[in-house]
């Protein structure tokens, strides 16, 4: 009754333009009372909730107030993103369980480590990791962060004050700030006054590459598991200091759907690296918490029928398999302040609404299944450590020339806290370890699923990402504990020549040098035949692809030369040789018309509205981040008026409509024509083909 009573009101507030204490009361209505001492998000921000999208410096700045001003808050920053934004983590608790934070973590640890047996599971507040905000056009999540961080530090109710005494709350408001902030700044500058609810408005239809990714156009749910972002990064590094026993991940979905939250549907492979016991029981333990607060408030919702957490890289899959259960939460979106759907409009606030009221629904039934979840998360650990998933005792990896790759993929595994140890010339990682289950991603390949449909990705045994061929090993050494990666790459430092240097191709970062010498003015050789010839270090066999620096024939004096191609191998520590000789001991001499110059590349590719942006996104990011070489984005829109004779490569990926016109198809195949190289990626591959 009360509830109807508050929402007639709130409904007609809202449409005559709403008093901020009501607008505040549609969200927080059971909350109360407030500690008036502590500025509610209305107050700090000058605006209701859900009135516009707030952008991510306001957030952190909200936070920042609140870690100030109360004793029940601390904010901690766990990286920055590409763009500079800070990535930051609110804890909240009761003021006696934040002064002692760092003896509550050991306290917590010790359920994480199987060395250990503690059996007070009930005695240590459970450690819940709120998260939102993933995918930045989904942006209800980040709001209802600002709403559950005001009402854990300033409420005065028995039950959040009950919360608080049996809990540690980390609130992350935005796990991708330049992804929410595109879309931020893309709705609020389209918003209208009043509201157009019309789909078609550009409010409600961003532009590429639009917000849902990071700087880099990659999904950020996806990368958990691959860690190839700082934002990652910097989760990985905390969440492996605190082990959480619960994490949320908000989404939004279509606009006319409802809400979702999990149990998701029955996961697809047969034999799931998640322990059955968190996918049935723990998330039957949990909903009914979410549908009573969401029935509360006349919100429907669904569950069972869709998502699927196979993929181990999702922000709802990966704390599952460190015995946490994470929670997947999917609102329909109103993306942009107010749209039409089949049932009148959706607006703002109402998906913010959905998303706090589950969670607080998230914190109490952490809070009253705390010692479940602890016991959980400790059994989770020890089987890992008491039986081999299969019969496979460790897996053995490490390439024989390529130490860059070796390197990468170390400290790859060293960020999941995967043990490896060095036994002979090989790395072997044993399957009975804690991260046993992370083990099994890593190397394991899958074959049989329930069904032929996906939801997202279903093959990701990294190994196979980073090229490293492994294999099973029945016994194994584990003596020598593998902790840093410092000493793997020992590159023979290169001495002064006046004849030739040479570089082998195979080495992870040959592309970097090759481009940092060719940018220096260095003008450089590839082989196109193997030859062997005596260096200063000993003699060598360089294989197709190797690269050869001509001293003579450089418009530089030799010492000019030797100190560019020093600075190639200190700065990426690649194996490059100095040769007396152009003689060779087998193959090719170094003068053989087989060893043909090559020009610097001059990079474009095309992006924009029709391009896929994911794969545009990966060209550049990996041009930018492991071969530092610059490459011009020209917008599909822009591409007339280019003159392509400016560049010597263009890179393409999949494009869909007619993104690229037939007279833009022929101005490329006159430049191909050129002998100029374009460079075609997935769907833009089948296109030249057609072309
Ligand atoms: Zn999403």
């Amino acid at each position: 009754m009360r509830n109807l009573y508050f929402r007639t009101l709130l409904v007609l507030c809202l449409s005559l333009g709403s008093g901020s204490l009501i607008a505040q009361d549609y969200f927080l209505n059971d909350k109360g009372p407030f500690d008036p001492s502590i500025p509610s998000p209305e107050e700090f921000l000058g605006y209701p909730i859900g009135e516009q999208h707030t952008r991510h410096d306001q957030i952190v700045a909200y936070f920042d107030r609140l870690a100030e001003l109360s004793d029940r808050a601390s904010i901690t920053s766990y990286g920055k993103t590409h763009e500079h934004r800070k990535l930051v983590m609110l804890t909240v608790t009761s003021p006696n369980h934040l002064a002692n934070l760092s003896a509550l973590q050991q306290e917590h640890l010790k359920f994480v480590d199987t060395k250990q047996t503690v059996t007070n599971y009930n005695e240590v507040p459970v450690f819940i990791q709120l998260g939102y905000n993933v995918h930045g056009n989904e942006p209800s999540s980040s709001e209802a962060a600002l709403l559950t961080a005001y009402t854990l530090v300033a409420s005065q109710n028995t039950e959040v004050l009950n919360y608080l005494n049996n809990s540690v709350i980390f609130i992350d408001p935005t796990i991708n700030p330049d992804g929410r902030d595109r879309h931020t700044q893309w709705v609020n500058q389209f918003q209208g006054s009043p509201l157009v609810s019309d789909g078609n408005d550009a409010e409600h239809n961003e532009a590429w590459p639009r917000g849902r990714t990071n700087h880099y156009w990659f999904d950020l749910n996806r990368d958990w598991l691959l860690a190839v972002h700082p934002e990652s990064q910097g989760k990985l590094k905390w969440y492996h200091q605190w082990y959480p026993n619960v994490v949320t991940d908000f989404h939004e979905m279509g606009t006319n759907s409802t809400y979702f939250f999990e149990p998701m549907k029955p996961i697809g492979s047969f034999d799931p690296i998640m322990p059955k016991e968190n996918y049935e029981d723990l998330n039957d333990t949990f909903a009914p918490y979410f549908s009573g607060a969401l029935d509360e408030i006349g919100s429907f919702y669904f569950t069972k029928e869709a998502f699927d957490g196979t993929y181990p890289g999702y922000g709802s899959s990966y704390p599952d398999l460190q015995g946490g259960l994470a929670l997947l939460f999917e609102q329909a979106s109103s993306r942009g302040h107010l749209q039409d759907t089949e049932y009148g409009t959706i607006s703002f606030p109402f998906t913010i609404r959905n998303q706090y009221v589950s969670s607080m629904a998230t914190i109490k039934a952490a809070v009253e299944n705390k010692a479940m979840l602890r016991e959980y998360q400790q059994e989770f650990f020890q089987s890992a450590i008491k039986s081999n998933a299969n019969d496979v005792v460790a897996y053995e990896f490490g390439d024989d020339y390529d130490m860059n790759r070796n390197k990468a993929f170390v400290d790859y595994l060293l960020a999941h806290q995967i043990d490896v140890y060095k036994d002979g010339g090989k790395y072997v990682v044993p399957t009975k370890q804690p991260q046993q289950r992370m083990v099994q991603t890593m190397f394991e390949t899958y074959s049989k699923y329930r069904d032929s449909v996906f939801y997202d990705a279903s093959a990701w045994s990294v190994a196979n990402f980073y090229n490293m061929k492994s294999s099973p090993r029945k016994n194994v050494n584990l003596t020598n504990k593998v902790t840093n990666t410092e000493n793997i790459v020992n590159v023979v430092p290169v001495v002064k020549s006046n004849y030739a240097y040479i570089m082998d191709w195979d080495d992870y970062y040959a592309p970097a040098a090759l481009h940092h010498m060719q940018s220096k003015g260095l003008k450089v050789a590839a082989a196109f035949k193997p030859f062997s010839v005596g260096t200063n270090a000993g003699a060598k066999d360089f294989h197709y692809g190797s690269i050869m620096v001509p001293v003579s024939k450089q418009e530089k004096t030799s010492a000019e030369v030797f100190e560019i191609v020093q600075e190639a191998q200190t700065k990426f520590n690649v194996p490059l040789y100095a040769a007396n000789t152009g003689f060779s001991l087998s193959g090719v001499d170094l003068g053989s018309r087989n060893l043909q110059y090559i020009e610097a590349p001059k990079a474009a590719m095309i992006i924009g509205e029709g391009v896929n942006s994911y794969e545009a996104g990966e060209v550049w990011h990996l041009l930018d981040t492991r071969v530092e070489m610059p490459i011009t984005k020209i917008r599909s829109e822009m591409f007339d008026r280019v003159s392509l004779s400016d560049y010597n490569t263009l890179v393409m990926v999949s494009t869909w409509g007619s993104t690229i016109d037939s007279i833009q198809q022929k101005k490329i195949k006159d430049w191909v024509a050129q002998g100029n190289t374009l460079i075609t990626i997935a769907g833009a591959s089948k296109w030249a083909v057609e072309s």
